[in-house]
């Protein structure tokens, strides 16, 4: 807890907008000796060396910076104790907007009620900084070793970059053989300029580099039995054919691919039903077994076909009886358990690899046959990425290969060939093409989705949590953590990641493994990982009023917490992601940060000066806003004058997660007329940093209305609200949106109570 804080108010940046001398005085009156020192600075970013010498002659152990956004260049004020921000330039003074009926303004022009706005958010600032502790170090051993898994053109990639940086590399591969899908795979993509020719995969050299490298043990037919521990200083259990081996491993690169997708999603395309149609990954096989003797081969990427009577199939499956829709066919495996459009999916997604790789096919074709062997290319989406748009075009002008976009609307045996039925093609007219060979796309489905690949000893079980059953990609969030796994410390790589060309899993896996080598480092210092990276706090429990109800140990999305039999969370801290949905859940409050806590936010909330007259003073608002996505987009409307209700007052919140009900009840008896609850959008295409935490919000709120509901409030001054970090231009509607329908409700009708 700070004892004696300093409070620093930046002229340059506020003073336009703010009396700052008389807000200084009031802050001195109101704080007394908590607050020492308080001064207007000309210009906070050169006053650095002035707050050094504060903090040494005054003893300060806090200094609470009023001005700019913390998101703008909180990084200046390197100082030895405590700092906290006040954001009085982009969520203040910037989104001031004067409401139309109180337009009474202070001597020195500026309104009152940004006046009282500006007095409310720097009295929150320092019960904030009064409230919070210097987080211990929860630094772990760092074992300077990556396990990788997979001893593919990805893993072999990432054991080799890991190895070069410097680590020891366990490389642990289930077949008897490493290189995986690219032994079959003939020539590769262009990779170096003009990016047109045809590419040696070199996976033999690949596999030699690793199999030489002193600093990597390979083990193959060996398949992992268990990962306990924690990052830094995991325990990695596998079984080789000389027996079961433990070892300490730091982090964890998963680069154990795909398999192909189910033949019977493509059966309406002849695969599986005729031997004259093969896949584009069997195709390969046969093509670097010498054994292609067809002359006219048809490469279809156009797969409307097949994905109408997996539509059909889907729909007669849900018409079907329930216990008969929900009884698995004989044989099928998890993740194929019906024909539907989830599974489907995989081949769309690979669309991109199958445009590259059947050119790239093709082109072998061509090469082996001097284009006296005819191929044709019929596609619906011709998916080329980057500079590979190069090899599409020599692709276009190779004799051999003829390519056209089409409607592929029936693939038939006749006789001793295959037809391939084409409609709207480029060509100007519908035709039947005879050919000896039909090659359909594959689609890449992650091992993840198949096989449990890592077994973590975890008390939420031995596999990754899916967000879909069907995509069963390893994620925990596409767009920002492409790498992370929703296990910290588990780094995806590659096709068991998304679909991939080969050099695209390449840069896969140097990325992974970057990421493994930072996890590493972070856990060998005790501070978080992304997305707060350098983070050192992490979450304390009081057991002495843990009621072993489990609800933290169920919702941490990262599996953060193991429990005892009785029920007990177990933290392993180097897990933690710091989001604070534990603490958000805990009905006990027994969890908190050093910080970040239930008291230090509440506090803040009862700090905020709440007038009893609603008519002539205006309602107030409290918004609990996520920092990942609604702080930023809020800062962003301010910056871009977009002003919004000067009736309300933030939080950020490290997520929604985190939002623990007492808070919402705090500012309900204090007199609130309304919470707003601000964060990402949640469902199929979440983008919350922490996976769930405004699902998880969403779901507590029900209970906060039910509660509101029985003490005679009405549930609708409680809203919740998705906002995304680009929507700034639309923040403001939706604040002033909210706070009409305050207005237009009136008083909480505990105000003033
Ligand atoms: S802070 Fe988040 S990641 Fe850490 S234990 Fe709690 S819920 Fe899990
Ligand atoms: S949510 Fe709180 S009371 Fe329940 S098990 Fe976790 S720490 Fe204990």
């Amino acid at each position: 807890m700070s004892g004696k804080i300093g409070v620093y108010f930046d002229q340059q940046n506020i003073g336009g907008g703010l009396d700052l001398t008389a807000l200084a005085e009031q802050t001195s009156q109101k704080w007394g000796g908590l607050v020492p020192v308080v001064k207007v600075v000309p210009v906070l970013a050169l006053a650095v060396s002035e707050i050094k010498a504060d903090i040494e002659a005054q003893e300060l152990d806090g200094v609470l910076l009023c001005g700019a956004s913390p998101r703008v260049d909180s990084e200046i004020y390197r100082l030895p104790v405590q700092v906290e921000f006040v954001n009085l330039r982009e969520q203040c003074v910037q989104a001031y907007k004067n409401p139309d009926k109180t337009p009474v303004d202070t001597a020195n022009g500026a309104p009152e009620l940004l006046a009282i706005m500006a007095r409310d958010y720097v009295n929150m600032g320092v019960v904030k900084l009064q409230k919070s502790e210097v987080p211990d170090s929860a630094a772990v051993t760092g074992v300077q070793r990556v396990l990788v898994i997979g001893g593919g053109w990805t893993g072999l990639t990432a054991a080799a970059e890991a190895a070069e940086s410097g680590y020891e590399v366990v490389l642990v591969e289930k077949a008897e053989k490493l290189g995986g899908a690219a032994n079959n795979i003939p020539m590769g993509s262009p990779l170096v300029s003009p990016w047109t020719d045809k590419q040696p995969t070199n996976v033999a050299d690949k596999i030699s580099k690793v199999l030489g490298n002193s600093k990597i043990a390979v083990h193959m037919n060996t398949r992992m039995e268990k990962l306990e521990g924690q990052p830094g200083e995991f325990k990695a259990t596998f079984v080789t054919p000389a027996g079961a081996q433990t070892i300490d491993v730091g982090a964890v690169v998963l680069a154990t691919g795909w398999v192909p997708l189910d033949p019977q999603y493509l059966s309406s395309m002849g695969l599986g039903q005729s031997t004259k149609v093969v896949d584009a990954a069997t195709f390969g096989k046969m093509l670097v077994a010498d054994q292609v003797n067809a002359r006219r081969i048809a490469f279809v990427l156009d797969t409307t076909i097949a994905e109408e009577a997996v539509k059909k199939a889907a729909e007669e499956a849900e018409a079907a009886p329930a216990e008969e829709a929900a009884k698995p066919a004989e044989g099928e495996e998890k993740g194929f358990v019906k024909a539907n459009l989830e599974s489907f999916r995989h081949v769309t997604y690979s669309n991109a690899v199958n445009s590259v790789g059947m050119l790239r096919l093709a082109n072998t074709v061509c090469e082996k046959t001097n284009d006296t062997c005819q191929t044709f290319i019929l596609y619906k989406d011709m998916t080329v990425p980057g500079i590979l748009e190069r090899f599409y075009k020599k692709m276009q002008d190779r004799l051999g290969v003829m390519m056209t976009k089409a409607d592929v609307t029936e693939i038939r045996e006749a006789g001793d060939h295959m037809v391939v039925s084409c409609k709207n093609t480029l060509l100007g007219m519908d035709f039947d093409l005879d050919v000896d060979l039909v090659v359909v796309p594959t689609g890449l489905v992650p091992t993840t989705a198949k096989d449990v690949t890592v077994c973590f000893d975890y008390r939420q079980g031995p596999d990754f949590p899916d967000l879909n059953l069907f995509d069963g990609f390893a994620d925990s969030n596409y767009i920002c953590f492409p790498y992370e796994t929703r296990r910290t410390g588990v780094y995806a790589a590659g096709c068991v990641r998304q679909p991939l060309t080969m050099d695209a899993c390449e840069e896969d896996a140097k990325g992974a493994v970057l990421k493994a080598m930072q996890c590493i480092e972070a856990a060998s210092h005790g501070v978080a990982v992304h997305p707060r990276s350098g983070d050192l706090s992490y979450p304390v429990f009081n057991f002495v009023r843990c009621t072993q109800c489990k609800r933290c140990t169920e919702e941490c999305p990262f599996g953060a917490l193991d429990d005892d039999e009785k029920g007990t969370p177990k933290p392993n801290p180097a897990r933690c992601r710091r989001c604070g949905t534990c603490f958000g859940a805990c009905p006990e409050r027994v969890i908190s940060f050093a910080n970040y806590n239930i008291d230090q936010i509440g506090s803040m909330i009862r700090e905020v000066h709440v007038p009893k007259d609603f008519k002539a003073d205006g309602p107030r608002v409290l918004i609990l806003a996520c920092e990942n996505d609604a702080y930023p987009a809020l800062d962003m409307a301010g910056a871009r004058n977009k002003p919004w209700s000067p009736y309300c007052r933030i939080i950020p919140v490290r997520c929604l997660g985190s939002v623990n009900a007492i808070w919402v009840s705090d500012a309900m008896s204090k007199g609130y007329d309304g919470v707003m609850l601000l964060g990402c959008k949640y469902g199929d295409d979440y983008q919350c940093h922490f996976v769930k935490g405004s699902e998880i919000c969403a779901r507590r709120k029900e209970n906060i209305a039910e509660t509101l509901n029985r003490l005679g409030v009405q549930p609708e001054r409680v809203e919740q609200l998705e906002v995304a970090i680009d929507e700034y231009d639309k923040v403001p509607d939706l604040i002033d949106g909210f706070v009409d329908r305050i207005m237009a409700m009136g008083p909480n009708p505990f105000k003033g109570m």
